[in-house]
């Protein structure tokens, strides 16, 4: 569900800075969440059909666009302890929302790619993104937060999937303590 409040979130803080599913509406940002609390969650739906799971989602963005109506004037709060507080906003989303929209190093967004890469290349052996997030807030910097996340997600993508990482070939591969243990 918060893969759609995430854009929907940064399109009303930042718009068309993330590329993201939504497409280009043609209203002011501070309007955004009355929109979709005007609109029927069908016409979301139609709207984010190509994400999947796209019935939740529209709920999810009712429930959040309403929320921030209420509490925060139709404003994205630029607080992790407010963000977190929204229908479909968890500690990752919020992360993303802070770090991409507003600059702020909150924390680490921990995804399924950043779990993964942690384990695969030693920075944590713990097995959930909130102990993970806090292994590599002690590692990393502040500094580093924001675009650690994307360097470890596009290193996923291409290098280190999940089944078959290509370790051969890997930039990373002679300081990789997980090197040695795919035989590809
Ligand atoms: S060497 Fe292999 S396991 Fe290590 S980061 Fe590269 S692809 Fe992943």
């Amino acid at each position: 569900m918060s893969e759609t409040i995430v854009p929907l979130i940064y399109e009303i803080s930042a718009p068309g800075r993330m590329g993201c599913t939504l497409p280009a509406l043609d209203v002011p940002e501070a309007e955004l969440p009355a929109e979709f609390v005007r609109a029927d969650q069908a016409a979301i739906e139609e709207i984010i059909r190509s994400t999947g799971f796209f019935r939740n989602k529209a709920k999810s963005i009712l429930a959040c666009s309403a929320a921030l109506l209420e509490r925060h004037g139709g404003r994205v709060p630029g607080r992790i302890e407010e963000l977190v507080t929204l229908p479909g906003v968890g500690r990752k989303t919020a992360n993303v929302v802070l770090g991409q929209a507003f600059g702020i190093a909150s924390g680490v967004v921990v995804d399924t790619h950043v779990q993964r890469l942690s384990g695969r290349l030693g920075f944590s052996s713990r097995n959930t993104p909130e102990k993970i997030e806090i292994d590599l807030m002690e590692i990393f910097p502040p500094s580093d937060w924001i675009e650690l996340s994307s360097i470890l997600i596009l290193h996923g993508r291409k290098w280190c999937n999940a089944r078959r990482p290509q370790c051969v070939g890997c930039p990373g591969c002679s300081l990789c303590p997980s090197a040695d243990s795919f035989g590809s």
